[in-house]
């Protein structure tokens, strides 16, 4: 686990409102929600970016995907639809350095993002 701010949700150093845990992943609401749901899903072990993610990660990285859609699935709005975002680097829009998949839902989503 990286000493980022997630890190420290993982660690339970910091409270978040976790809707989500298993043995590689945990997910907790956005503090600063851009839908009427915005969860966070990341992987316990540390990554910077996706760029800090290699092909012996692949099974942790799938399983921040499923996570996603199956906590969408019990939640029951997976039919209706839903948004999952990975910012990487300055460009993208990453602010928190420990790999995150935005969840966003409750609401049309639009496109071009911003
Ligand atoms: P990024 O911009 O890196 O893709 O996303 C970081 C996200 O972390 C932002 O949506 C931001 O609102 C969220 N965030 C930042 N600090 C905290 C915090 O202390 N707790 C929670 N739950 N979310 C946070």
């Amino acid at each position: 686990m990286g000493d980022t701010l997630f890190g420290k949700i993982i660690r339970r150093d910091i409270p978040a409102d976790i809707v989500y845990e298993d043995d590689d992943v945990l997910a907790f609401r956005d503090i600063n929600p851009q839908a009427p749901v915005h969860v966070l899903f990341i992987p316990k072990k540390a990554f910077a970016t996706l760029n800090d993610v290699s092909a012996d990660d692949a099974i942790v990285f799938g399983k921040l995907f499923l996570a996603a859609s199956t906590w969408a699935k019990a939640q029951g709005f997976a039919d209706n639809g839903y948004r999952c975002v990975m910012n990487c680097n300055k460009d993208g829009g990453q602010t928190v350095y420990h790999i995150h998949l935005h969840l966003l839902a409750g609401r049309q989503m639009h496109w071009p993002p911003g």
